[in-house]
């Protein structure tokens, strides 16, 4: 069986998997990523899971049928932005050793299998529209609520790219006017009121142990970032994924959509709805496989099953 190899670059941990062209993920490994500002430890990291998973060799000693016939035929890489998709160079805000750096060659020559790279919520957007949560449906957007918030927004059936490739950089919409300062240089971000790194620098504690007080500001802060969003891209679907979302739970749920029905009130963004994400934790590994399959030139949104 074809395969993709997804490789899913992230600030806590770095996975690679085998993904079909069917969107079922097989066989995969991650390891944690180094916290290191060399560029080359980073870089090493990626190579030894890569290397774990038997991309580029096959596998003599693995008696399963399913190892002995597939093969691994493109590559795809999710990884946190900003980045220049053109040049195929990252400088993800969670990565400080990785400025500029040359990912998509880098792994192209270590796995000598046809590359492409995209932002990993770019990636988990195709991933929930081709096997997930938003599956069929031609006007989405999807978020990562996380140690870090990202997104990205598939309309008219096309996953939106913009100028840069970095459409979808809703962790930066405001929904504090004198909020927190954001890494990006900003205030009030939604990343700096609602992702995981800021709800533990407002408690105090790890963002798993908030308080239902803070789980629903959390919610609501979502809820205000999409009300501004939907109208603005006539979207009627949100998929959100990640730790901090999931982990809350319906509790969050409720407080985004709420929020969301409080604040959006055009005809056409009444029925708009924030669900969780259909993946889970197979979604960033998924993306990946579904960047490669997309590279390649194959198709994985709106296709009929
Ligand atoms: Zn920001």
């Amino acid at each position: 069986v074809e395969v993709c190899l997804g490789v899913d670059v992230g600030g806590s941990k770095i996975a690679a998997g085998f993904v079909t062209r069917d969107g079922d993920l097989l066989r995969h490994e991650w390891i944690a990523t180094p916290r290191s500002e060399d560029p080359e430890e980073l870089f090493d990291a990626l190579g030894t899971v890569v290397g774990r998973l038997g991309a580029h060799e096959p596998d003599p000693g693995r008696g399963d049928s399913e190892a002995s016939d597939r093969r691994a035929v493109t590559c795809g890489i999710g990884c946190g932005g900003p980045m220049d998709l053109e040049a195929g160079t990252v400088s993800p805000l969670n990565i400080p050793g990785w400025r500029g750096f040359p990912l998509r060659a880098r792994v192209r020559a270590l796995t000598g299998l046809p590359t492409a790279l995209d932002n990993d919520a770019k990636a988990l957007a195709l991933a929930e529209g081709w096997v997930g949560a938003a599956r069929g449906r031609r006007n989405y957007l999807a978020m990562v609520v996380s140690t870090g918030v990202g997104g990205g927004i598939v309309l008219d059936g096309r996953l939106v790219h913009g100028a840069s490739g970095n459409a979808g950089h809703v962790g930066h919409v405001i929904v504090e006017p004198d909020g927190r300062p954001c890494a990006c240089g900003a205030r009030g971000c939604l990343e700096a009121e609602a992702s995981g790194t800021a709800i533990a620098a407002v408690t105090g504690r790890p963002a798993a142990e908030a308080s239902e007080e803070v789980v629903i500001r959390c919610g609501q802060m979502v809820g205000r970032a999409v009300a501004s969003l939907v109208s603005a891209l006539d979207i009627d679907l949100v998929v959100v994924a990640g730790s901090v979302a999931l982990g809350y739970g319906v509790p969050f749920f409720a407080a985004a959509n709420e929020e969301l029905r409080a604040r959006a009130c055009l005809s056409f963004t009444r029925t708009a709805t924030i669900v969780p994400a259909g993946l889970a934790d197979k979604g960033p590994l998924v993306g990946a496989g579904a960047v490669g399959w997309t590279g390649s030139g194959a198709t994985v949104l709106g296709v009929v099953r």
